[in-house]
C-alpha cells in the first residue's frame, strides 16, 4: 500500500461539510426538505462588491499580486482593528490576506506549533480547529465548557488542560455553534491564562464579529496591549459580508509569527487573488448592507429559538451571536447521530449533530437560521408536531 502522511490521512471529513452535501442530495429529490445544515448566508454578497470585481477583472487586473496583501487592503483591514476592535498595535504588516479564514487559521497554526505539541480549543466548537491541528501533528485538547454555566470559560477549565506542552488555546466568538459572544469578564480569563503562560498564544477567531443581537458586544483579546504579541485575530469577509464562495479573509499578529506564516503562505498559495482583494476593500463601505443583514437574522432568531422553546422536549440556547441556534432534543436513547436521522425522517429538518462539535453528552443539534422564514416556519411547525407524536 502506499504510504501516506498519517496525520492528513487519519482526519475525520468535516461533518458539517458532509451534513451540507447530504442535505442538498436529499432535497433535490424531495423538495420539503428544509435545509438547516450549511454553515452560510443566505444573502446575495452586496452589489457593490460584485461591480468592483466585474470592473477590475475587465480593466485586466488579473495577474499575480505581491506578498501578504494588497497594501491598500492590509491598511484597511488595521485601520478597521483599530477603530472598530481597540487592536492599537496593529498596521498594514500585521496583516495577511489568505484565501478564507481558514487559511489564515492553517497559517497561524503551523507557524506557531511543532509536532507533539498541545493545542487547546473550547468545546463546543468548530470542526476544523482540531482537524487543523492534527495537519500540523500536534495534539488537539478540548476544552469542554458546562452547558449548565452558560458556556461560559472559566479560569479552571483552562488550568486544567494546559500542560508544559501547550503552545497554542483557539476561541471563537461569537462562537458557532453555541452563539456565545466573548463577555468582558471572559476576555479578562484569557488575559490572565496568557499572563500566567509564556508558551501559550491565544488565536481568537472572529468570523461572526458583526452578526450580534440585543446590543451584544464581543471582545478581541488583541485589544489588551500586555497579550497582543502573543494574540493572532482571525477575521474574514465571508459570514458578515455574504462572501462565503470569494474564498478571503485575513490574520493579524506580531512580527514574528507574520513573518513565519508569511513564508508558508507564500510557498503554497502566492497570494491571494487581486481582483478578489480588491473587491473586498469595497465590503469597508457596506456598513448599511452589514447591518441590514444582522437586523433580518436577529427578526429570524427571535422567530426561529422562540418557536423551538416552545416546543416541549427542545431546548434552544439563545444565541448572543452567530446564526445557528444550539438545540438539545428530548429523544430518549438517542445520541446527536441517530437523533438527526430521526428529526430528518421525522421533521424532514436537516441539522449537524452535536457529537460533530465535541458535545457527546445528550441530542444536541446545530441549525442554521441564515435562511428564509418560510424555510424557518416549516421547520418549527415539523419539529412541534414530531414531538407531539413521541408523547
Ligand atoms: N471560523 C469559523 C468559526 C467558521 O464557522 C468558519 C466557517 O464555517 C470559518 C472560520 C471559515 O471561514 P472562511 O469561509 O472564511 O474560511
Amino acid at each position: 500500500s502506499l504510504n501516506l502522511n498519517r496525520e492528513i490521512a487519519a482526519i475525520v471529513p468535516s461533518a458539517s461539510m458532509v451534513t451540507m452535501a447530504k442535505a442538498k442530495r436529499l432535497k433535490a429529490v424531495d423538495a420539503e426538505i428544509v435545509d438547516l445544515a450549511g454553515g452560510e448566508p443566505d444573502f446575495d454578497t452586496p452589489r457593490k462588491i460584485c461591480d468592483e470585481l466585474f470592473r477590475q477583472i475587465n480593466a485586466g487586473y488579473t495577474h499575480y499580486t505581491v506578498g501578504n496583501g494588497l497594501p491598500e487592503l492590509r491598511e484597511k483591514i488595521a485601520a478597521k482593528l483599530r477603530a472598530e476592535n481597540g487592536c492599537a498595535g496593529y498596521d498594514a504588516d500585521s496583516v495577511i490576506v489568505t484565501p478564507g479564514g481558514k487559511y489564515a487559521i492553517y497559517a497561524a497554526v503551523r507557524a506557531l506549533v511543532n509536532p507533539g505539541d498541545e493545542v487547546m480549543y473550547l468545546t463546543p466548537g468548530w470542526v476544523s480547529y482540531p482537524a487543523i491541528a492534527q495537519a500540523a501533528a500536534a495534539v488537539s485538547v478540548a476544552v469542554p465548557l458546562d452547558p449548565d454555566e452558560g458556556y461560559r470559560i472559566t479560569e479552571e477549565t483552562l488550568e486544567e488542560k494546559v500542560t508544559s506542552k501547550t503552545r497554542l488555546l483557539i476561541v471563537n466568538y461569537p462562537n458557532n455553534p453555541t452563539g456565545r459572544v466573548l463577555t468582558r469578564p471572559e476576555a479578562e480569563i484569557l488575559r490572565g491564562f496568557v499572563l500566567r503562560h509564556p508558551d501559550v498564544v491565544l488565536l481568537s477567531d472572529e468570523m461572526y464579529e458583526k452578526i450580534l443581537f440585543d446590543g451584544n458586544e464581543n471582545v478581541s483579546p488583541a485589544s489588551y496591549a500586555d497579550i497582543a504579541p502573543r494574540v493572532v485575530t482571525v477575521n474574514g469577509f465571508s459570514k458578515c459580508v455574504a462572501m462565503t464562495g470569494w474564498r478571503i479573509g485575513y490574520m493579524a499578529a506580531s512580527p514574528e509569527i507574520v513573518k513565519v506564516a508569511a513564508k508558508l503562505f507564500q510557498h503554497t498559495i502566492s497570494c491571494t487573488s487581486g481582483f478578489i482583494q480588491k473587491a473586498a476593500a469595497v465590503a469597508f463601505e457596506c456598513g448599511e448592507e452589514i447591518e441590514a443583514m444582522r437586523r433580518a437574522y436577529q427578526e429570524r432568531r427571535d422567530f426561529f429559538v422562540g418557536g423551538l422553546n416552545a416546543v416541549p422536549g427542545v431546548h434552544c440556547e439563545m444565541p448572543e451571536g452567530a446564526f445557528y441556534a444550539w438545540t438539545k432534543f428530548d429523544l430518549p436513547g438517542m445520541d446527536s447521530n441517530q437523533g438527526g436521522e430521526y428529526i430528518l425522517n421525522n421533521a424532514k429538518v436537516v441539522g449537524v449533530p452535536g457529537v460533530s462539535y465535541g458535545e457527546e453528552k445528550g441530542c444536541w443539534m446545530r441549525f442554521s437560521f441564515a435562511t428564509d422564514d418560510a424555510q424557518l416556519r416549516r421547520a418549527v411547525a415539523n419539529v412541534a408536531r414530531m414531538m407531539k407524536g413521541l408523547r
